[in-house]
C-alpha cells in the first residue's frame, strides 16, 4: 500500500507499482456485496455487467479508443500473446512473416519463439546503442508476405521510447497489423491509437498502480482474431471465462486517477528522474545513463558502474531497504545476460555492473537522497575492496 513501509525505498516500478488505497476501496465491494455473474440476466448480474461496460469506457478513453474495442485478459502477458499468435494465426492465408525487435518482453520474444516452430518466420530488428530501432530497418525488412509488427511502446528496463507514429504510418500503409506493447507506456506516454495508427494494443493494471492479474488488449474494429481462450461468449466470443470483476473495478479506477493527475505526474517523474541522474553524476565517477537521453521513460534510470558487481550492490542496499533491480523481473532469478543489454552492445562485465531505478508518483526527493548517499557509500566502499586486490 502506498501509504506504509514509510522507511522501505521502493524504487522498482517497472517491475510492479503498489496498489493505490482508492483503488483497493473500489474494488472490496465486488468481493463482497456486488459478487454477481456479468452474464446472469437478473439485476446482480447485469449491476456486474454495467461495470464493466464503465470499465472499457475509461479505458477507451485514455487511449482515444471505442469501448467496445477494449478486451480485459489476465494482464500484459496475456494480451501480449494473444495479439501476436491471434493475429498472426487469423492472417496465415495472407502471408507468414512477423517483424518485431531483439528488445521485446519475453511475453512477445517466447510467443515467437513459439510461432517459429509453427513455420511463421520472424525479423527480429536490432536496436542500436541507445535501444532505438531504425525505421529504415523496418522497411527493409518488410515483404508481401510481412503480415504483423510487434514492436514495444517503451522498454522495460532500458526505458527507451520506440518511433510508434512512424512506426504505424508505415504499417498503415503497407497493409500491416501493428501491435505495440504498452504496459510500461500506460501513463507515463501520451498513447492515442488513432493519430499512431496502432490496430492491437498491450496494457497491464500492476504496473499504474491497479492489482496484478489483470490486464487488457486494444483491438481495433476490423481486426480478425482467434480466441487464445476458448469457452463462453464473454468478451463478445473472444475470451471465454466469467470475468474478474474486481480486478476489473480496480483497472478503471486506477485508469481513472492516472489520467486525473496525468500531466502533474509526468512532470513529478521527471524532475526527479533528472534530480537523481545529476546527483548521481555529481557524486559518482564514472557513472553511465544507459538507454536514450531524451526518448526515455519518465520513470527510468538505467545505470552502469565500471567494477561494481550489481548483485553485491543489490544485496547492500536490499540491506538498507532500498529496491532496485538489476534488470526485469521476469528475468531476475535468471543467469543469463540480459538480452535487452547485449542487443545495445553492452559487453557482459558492463551488463553486470548494471542497475534499474524506476521511480513511483509516492516517491520523494527525500527518498532520492538517501539512495543517492547510501548508492555512494556503498559504491566507494567496493571500489576501495577492489583496488586493495589489486584491481583498478
Ligand atoms: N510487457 C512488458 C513490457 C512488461 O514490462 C511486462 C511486465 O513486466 C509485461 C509485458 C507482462 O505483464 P504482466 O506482468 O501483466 O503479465
Amino acid at each position: 500500500m502506498i501509504e506504509d513501509n514509510i522507511k522501505d525505498i521502493y524504487l522498482d516500478h517497472a517491475a510492479t507499482t503498489p496498489l493505490r488505497q482508492d483503488v483497493l476501496d473500489a474494488m472490496l465491494p465486488y468481493f463482497t456485496e456486488h459478487f454477481g455473474n456479468p452474464s446472469s440476466a437478473y439485476r446482480m448480474g447485469q449491476e456486474s455487467k454495467a461495470v464493466l461496460k464503465e470499465a472499457r469506457d475509461t479505458i477507451a478513453k485514455a487511449i482515444n479508443a471505442e469501448d467496445w474495442e477494449i478486451y480485459f485478459t489476465s494482464g500484459g502477458t496475456e494480451s501480449d500473446t494473444w495479439a501476436l499468435t491471434g493475429v498472426s494465426k487469423s492472417y496465415r492465408d495472407k502471408g507468414n512473416h512477423i517483424i518485431t525487435s531483439s528488445i521485446e518482453h519475453s511475453a512477445v520474444l517466447n510467443t515467437c519463439k513459439a510461432l517459429e516452430k509453427e513455420g511463421f518466420e520472424i525479423t527480429y530488428l536490432p536496436v542500436d546503442s541507445k535501444g532505438l530501432i531504425h525505421v529504415d530497418d523496418l522497411k527493409s525488412a518488410a515483404k508481401p508476405s510481412t503480415i504483423l509488427i510487434s514492436i514495444m511502446f517503451a522498454n522495460n528496463e532500458i526505458g527507451t521510447i520506440q518511433p510508434i507514429k512512424e512506426i504505424g504510418e508505415f504499417a498503415k500503409k503497407n497493409g500491416i497489423i501493428f501491435h505495440t506493447d504498452a504496459v510500461q507506456a500506460f501513463g507515463q506516454v501520451n498513447i492515442n491509437v488513432q493519430e499512431m495508427n496502432i490496430d492491437l494494443l498491450t496494457l497491464s493494471g500492476h504496473k499504474i498502480c491497479g492489482p496484478k492479474g489483470i490486464g487488457a488488449l486494444f483491438i481495433k474494429k476490423g481486426i480478425k482474431i482467434m480466441p487464445l481462450i476458448y469457452g463462453g461468449s464473454q468478451e463478445r466470443g473472444r475470451r471465454g471465462g466469467t470475468e474478474n470483476v474486481p480486478g476489473i473495478v480496480g483497472l478503471k479506477k486506477a485508469v481513472e486517477m492516472m489520467m486525473q493527475d496525468y500531466e502533474k505526474n509526468i512532470e513529478k517523474l521527471i524532475e526527479m528522474r533528472e534530480y537523481l541522474i545529476h546527483s548521481i553524476f555529481n557524486e559518482i565517477q564514472g557513472a553511465v545513463l544507459n538507454g536514450h537521453r531524451e526518448k526515455r521513460l519518465p520513470s527510468n534510470v538505467h545505470l552502469s558502474f565500471k567494477g561494481i558487481l550489481n548483485e553485491t550492490l543489490l544485496i547492500r542496499l536490499n540491506a538498507e531497504n532500498i529496491f532496485v533491480s538489476a534488470g526485469s523481473a521476469c528475468t531476475s532469478g535468471s543467469t543469463q545476460n540480459s538480452h535487452v543489454l547485449e542487443a545495445i552492445g553492452l559487453d557482459n562485465d558492463t551488463a553486470k555492473s548494471t542497475i534499474r531505478v524506476t521511480l513511483g508518483c509516492e516517491n520523494t526527493k527525500e527518498q532520492m537522497d538517501v539512495f543517492v548517499e547510501k548508492l555512494v557509500q556503498t559504491i566507494n566502499e567496493l571500489r576501495r575492496i577492489r583496488s586493495s586486490f589489486g584491481k583498478e
